[in-house]
């Protein structure tokens, strides 16, 4: 694909985060004419402005619509909707909108992009991938989270892959950008709030799969049946993941309890014989990460990493802070912190990634919540919840609806909860900081609340 002509046109970037702030200088670098704006206003931007070229136009605080109408090309950030009105506007007017890892992709003269894209799983999925191709080739991680594609393109770093991950705004902003591999994890009711209904969305992610080659290779999960008809759009060589026996073109884990050896992962390249690979890493603990793990396995051995580069690579695996994190371990007790876990849904799969069988995890929940009922982690409780600890504004309500189920404190605060768990909890066991809700009523973000717990955790477990 050759790098388009820039020099000269009048191209506006819209949503001036990390990735809008990319593309605007790569616009700029180019020889455009770059406007950017953002609903925010200066105040509120801050620091990313600071990164913008002299010769950049800013409009902020609002947009103008002739901005959109009368541009070049209008460039999206992967936080913002192609429905906004604007946008629209200009694309009933034959004006070219893309989204960010669209402009990047033609500035980076067919590089092999493996693309990943769901509703769950897409940060830890995208940085195992790309954790293993890193071990056989140089490889850029990044998109939606981390560093912005746009980047790469800037930097002319030598690079011979890039793992992306991509949001479903982005993928709506994509036309030529083709993902040499392209997986889908899952797709649920998510957005809502931006799309008509679950199917506009779906739409939206499966221009991902549209514009792959018949050479190219889907990725999809198995028992999901929006994500297979998504992928099985592609003219490239379907294979799926999921949990059962080996079967050809997919990776297989037989679904039973991890053993001392963890589970095995079985691959099968089409009309080939299985391949075996063992999941042990204390980083991918739970049957999510089970699923993350074969979808990394398949998009970096169809990427053609060695199977002995994806072993090492899958054992070596640090993980992704907040995310069922052990960042403490003394007396024979692991201090994992979920802080990532702001709905009922994520501490559903945290705490469903311990064993069942005795009562060994010391739960914190609590913080900001959103308005969803607790009790469907009732059937998770019963052989897993040692005690649980609530913190924050929504205490009161996680003690009524999950209080019968094992003896529960309030703590008020974290670092309350913390000295609690350490008197709590004994040889064998976990504390979880699995919240269920946001974490505003006492920390700025997840990071914030995931960090405090670690340092208090830390001086616990001395
Ligand atoms: P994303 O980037 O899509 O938000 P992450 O890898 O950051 O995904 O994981 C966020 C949370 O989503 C995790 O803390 C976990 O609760 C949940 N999760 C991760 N992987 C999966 C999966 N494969 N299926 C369902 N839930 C998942």
């Amino acid at each position: 694909m050759a790098a388009p002509e820039l020099k000269g046109t009048r191209v506006t970037v819209v949503g001036l985060a990390k990735s809008g702030v990319a593309a605007a200088r790569l616009c700029a670098r180019e020889g455009a004419r770059v406007t950017v704006t953002d609903r925010r206003g200066e105040a509120e931007l801050g620091g990313a402005l600071a990164a913008l070229p002299a010769s950049v136009t800013r409009r902020l605080g609002g947009h103008d619509p002739a901005d959109f109408t009368g541009a070049d090309l209008v460039v999206a950030s992967p936080g913002v909707p192609l429905a906004n009105p604007e946008i629209q506007e200009a694309r009933r007017r034959g004006v070219p909108v893309w989204g960010e890892v669209e402009l990047a992709a033609r500035f980076l003269g067919g590089l092999p992009i493996v693309g990943v894209t769901g509703t769950n799983g897409k940060s830890t999925t995208t940085a195992l991938t790309g954790a293993l191709l890193a071990r056989d080739r140089r490889t850029f991680v990044g998109g939606n989270l981390g560093t912005p594609l746009s980047e790469l393109a800037l930097s002319g770093e030598p690079a011979d892959a890039a793992v992306v991950e991509l949001s479903s705004f982005q993928l709506e902003g994509i036309e030529r950008f083709r993902a040499r591999v392209a997986a889908v994890l899952n797709v649920t009711p998510d957005h809502l709030d931006r799309y008509a209904d679950v199917d506009a969305y779906a739409a939206a992610k499966a221009r991902l799969f549209a514009t792959q080659e018949p050479d190219d290779v889907a990725v999809a999960n198995a028992r999901d049946p929006r994500a297979l008809a998504m992928a099985g759009a592609s003219r490239g060589d379907l294979h799926t993941f999921g949990f059962g026996a080996p079967a050809p073109a997919s990776a297989r884990d037989e679904g039973g309890e991890p053993g001392p050896e963890g589970t095995a992962i079985w691959f099968t390249p089409r009309g080939r014989a299985p391949e075996r690979y063992q999941l042990r890493n204390r980083a991918l603990r739970g049957r999510h990460n089970r699923e993350n793990a074969m979808a990394a396995v398949l998009c970096a051995r169809l990427m053609g990493v060695p199977g002995e580069a994806v072993q090492a690579g899958l054992d070596a695996f640090p993980g992704l802070h907040h995310r069922l994190e052990l960042v403490a371990e003394g007396r024979g007790v692991e201090w994992v912190n979920d802080s990532k876990a702001t709905n009922v849904d994520s501490t559903f799969v945290g705490l469903a990634a311990f064993p069942s069988g005795a009562p060994r995890v010391v739960l914190i929940m609590g913080g900001r919540g959103k308005k969803a009922p607790y009790a469907p982690l009732r059937p998770l409780f019963g052989g897993r919840v040692k005690a649980l600890l609530t913190i924050g504004e929504d205490a009161p309500a996680i003690e009524r609806e999950l209080g019968d189920l094992a003896p529960t404190e309030p703590c008020g605060d974290l670092a309350g909860a913390v000295r609690r768990a350490a008197v709590l909890s004994g040889p064998g066991d976990v504390v979880l900081l699995s919240p269920a809700c946001a974490s505003y009523d006492q920390f700025a973000n997840y990071e914030e609340r995931g960090e405090a717990f670690r340092r208090l955790a830390t001086e616990q477990a001395r």
